[in-house]
């Protein structure tokens, strides 16, 4: 079966994905938190409220953490797990969750702090920060991308189902499907074009039932049931 890749390019996929879905500030808590301008670490204690759980809820969980405790390092670091903890059980795995931030928020301290996060080389802010147990490569190109705009392509649940649908990989395997995704899109797009599959992916091609009779990919889709 032919890829979409052999079809359209990713520049024009892109394009046609842009004008086809609006991605709202509003709607991603990653955006909420780097929007609110408080420096790197807090957009990585979102990406990190958002593991398995919907963004409605996460943002709930990051305005809450915010207001009772702070999200910026030194308010992590000042605070008990108990605190971090009671405030974002919104965002359901509370506890395990909360333990992931504040260890997360020692490693950081030990290596620099928020200099650390925003002037090393994103390849080593991504090695040490895959060292802390609970943040997978999901969590850390995540905050790469949107924070670094790093060369990484931050691979959801809906990214990896739209990806294998359109042939770009064969196997649900987190860095072959990150590395296709890349390809295909440019460095230059993946920020956008990550948040654009999600986009796609909630909106269109559901993992149920895809509504491929008004996906604006479907003439080129592989996995297109128009076709
Ligand atoms: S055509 Fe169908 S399977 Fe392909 S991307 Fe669109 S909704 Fe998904």
């Amino acid at each position: 079966m032919a890829g979409i890749a052999d079809v359209i390019s990713g520049g024009e996929v892109f394009r046609v994905l842009s004008e086809a879905f609006r991605v709202d500030v509003g709607e991603y808590v990653v955006l909420v938190a780097h929007s609110l301008g408080e420096g790197a670490f807090p957009v990585l204690v979102s990406v990190i409220l958002s593991q398995n759980t919907n963004d409605r809820n996460s943002i709930k969980a990051f305005l809450t953490l915010r207001g009772r405790v702070g999200v910026r390092l030194e308010d992590i670091l000042g605070a008990s797990v108990d605190d971090i903890a009671s405030s974002i059980r919104v965002a359901g795995l509370w506890r395990q969750k909360a333990e992931t931030i504040k260890r997360v928020a020692e490693h950081v301290a030990r290596l620099g702090g928020e200099d650390f996060l925003l002037r090393e080389d994103p390849f080593r802010v991504r090695e040490e920060l895959l060292k802390v147990k609970g943040v997978g490569f999901k969590t850390v190109d995540v905050f790469l991308s949107v924070v670094r705009r790093a060369p990484v392509f931050a691979v959801d649940t809906h990214a990896m189902r739209v990806a294998l649908r359109w042939g770009l990989a064969r196997r649900r395997d987190y860095m072959e499907v990150s590395r296709a995704l890349l390809e295909y899109f440019g460095a230059e797009r993946a920020e956008e074009a990550h948040r654009l599959l999600i986009a796609l992916g909630r909106r269109v091609c559901k993992a149920r039932s895809p509504r491929c009779w008004e996906c604006p990919l479907a003439s080129y889709c592989p996995s297109s049931s128009k076709r």
